[in-house]
């Protein structure tokens, strides 16, 4: 089994190959700079540079070394926790509904780019499943899906027998279907997006840090180990795992560690009843239950240990005994990959625009939603890069907040889990 706390070895082993992007070596002018390789930063200077703007990516490693190239591959449109009708209370209806349409929209954004591009990242847009692990839940299900509905967004019911064959787990109470999503191999969709950049234009730079941002005259100054580049406007697109670079913005989410592991592939009558039409979920423990198939058939999913220490011995057993609940037509099985990645938390669970200064933009926080709402956010601060939208933003732009007592609040996160563990027996 192989644990690594680089970017997923499944993922690298089954990716494309990364695009050729030189550190960056002496001085540069750009229009725009974009700070961050993953999905954020991509789709910024895709974006931009289809546009003629003359854009510099900075990214400290590789692209998608950050959780871009780590996660499940689920593609979401839809929020982590509220509903469109929480969004409106929360926002007002102009500015609420603004919202709803760019959320509902971010799966055909990633699944159009992945056609549009020609993007080998195994895309399965076969639609997100998020079945109800307690009967208790259906009712909130019931609600997110008629609101969605309302809006016109491609999403049904599915029943307790139906939801059983799409999963081919016994043990789900039903739940529902948003059509638009679907799943992708996600470090092959981050070098794909990549290569599509630099093909549009885009000066795409590894291992290349922004180690430093100053004000020179009229424009931005970013400083790195061998060079810098000069902008009229900067993106950070750096998300949970951001530094020191812009004072506070790391403070203002919580980096949540979170583990992947592996199966090694499932024999093929055992992979033909476990998501046998390609599906992906996440069923409804706020314990992070999340299962999708790779393209050999290793079943992959999410866990969350209660301390990452001797996380290998830990994950493997806690991994055991959720295999024999949800799917016990697995025999004992082999873990062929374990990873972990960081998640960018927010405090409500909603993505965070903020104009840090003038001609300064980030976009970050999206809660285990960014691959969707990640990409569609990079379109949108390449808008901003562009002038576009004015006040009408689609992510309402809120001043940066840090968190108090961030240095506590990252391990106390980690005593969430076993409150959710709680919660979700209880339900
Ligand atoms: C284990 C895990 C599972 C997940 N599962 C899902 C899922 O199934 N579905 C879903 O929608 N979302 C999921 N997510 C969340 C999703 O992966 C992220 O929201 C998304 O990848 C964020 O993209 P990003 O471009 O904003 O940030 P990242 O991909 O994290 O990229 C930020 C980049 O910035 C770079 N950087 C930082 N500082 C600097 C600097 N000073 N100079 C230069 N570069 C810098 C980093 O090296 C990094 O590559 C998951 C996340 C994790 C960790």
């Amino acid at each position: 089994m192989q644990t690594s706390n680089f970017a997923s070895g499944l993922w690298t082993d089954t990716a494309g190959p990364a695009p050729e992007a030189p550190p960056l070596d002496g001085a540069r002018q750009a229009d725009v700079v974009v700070v961050g390789g993953g999905y954020t930063g991509l789709s910024a200077a895709l974006h931009l540079a289809q546009e003629g703007t003359d854009v510099v990516l900075l990214e400290a490693e590789t692209p998608g070394f950050g959780a871009s190239g780590r996660n499940n591959g689920q593609v979401i449109p839809a929020y982590t926790r509220h509903n469109p009708d929480d969004v409106v209370r929360e926002y007002g209806s102009e500015q609420g509904e603004r919202l709803n349409r760019w959320v509902a929209a971010s799966a055909d954004l990633v699944f159009d780019l992945i056609r549009h591009h020609g993007i080998e990242c195994d895309a399965a847009q076969q639609g997100w499943l998020q079945p109800a692990h307690a009967e208790s839940r259906l009712g909130g299900l019931r609600a997110k899906h008629d609101q969605w509905a309302a809006r016109g967004a491609p999403v049904e019911m599915v029943d307790r027998d139906t939801m059983a064959g799409l999963t081919g787990s016994p043990v789900y109470h039903g739940g529902w279907m948003h059509r638009s999503g679907g799943h992708i191999q996600p470090l092959g969709y981050a070098r794909g997006l990549a290569h599509a950049a630099i093909a549009a234009g885009a000066s795409v730079h590894c291992r290349t840090p922004a180690l430093e941002l100053r004000r020179e005259g009229d424009r931005w100054r970013v400083l790195t180990p061998r060079g810098s580049v000069d902008a009229d406007t900067v993106l950070l697109a750096t998300n949970a795992y951001t530094d020191a670079l812009w004072p506070g913005l790391a403070r203002s989410i919580v980096p949540v560690r979170s583990f992947h592991i592996a199966t090694a592939p499932l024999s093929a009558n055992v992979a033909a009843t476990v998501l046998p039409d390609n599906h992906g979920f996440s069923d409804t423990r706020q314990a992070l239950w999340a299962f999708r198939k790779d393209r050999d058939n290793r079943l992959v999913t999410t866990c969350m240990p209660f301390t990452p220490f001797s996380a290998r011995r830990t994950l493997r057993r806690s991994t055991l005994a959720r295999l024999r609940q949800a799917y016990p037509q697995i025999p004992e099985t082999a873990f062929d990959y374990v990873w972990d990645g960081k998640v960018a938390m927010t405090t409500d669970r909603l993505p965070r625009y903020h104009e840090l200064a003038p001609g300064v933009h980030a976009g970050l926080g999206y809660s285990g939603r960014g691959i969707a709402i990640g990409t569609a956010m990079g379109r949108f601060l390449a808008e901003r890069a562009l002038g576009q939208h004015g006040t009408e933003t689609p992510v309402p732009q809120t001043p940066l907040r840090t968190l108090p007592l961030h240095d506590l609040v990252v391990p106390l996160s980690r005593m969430l889990v076993l409150y959710y563990r709680w919660r979700d027996a209880r339900a």
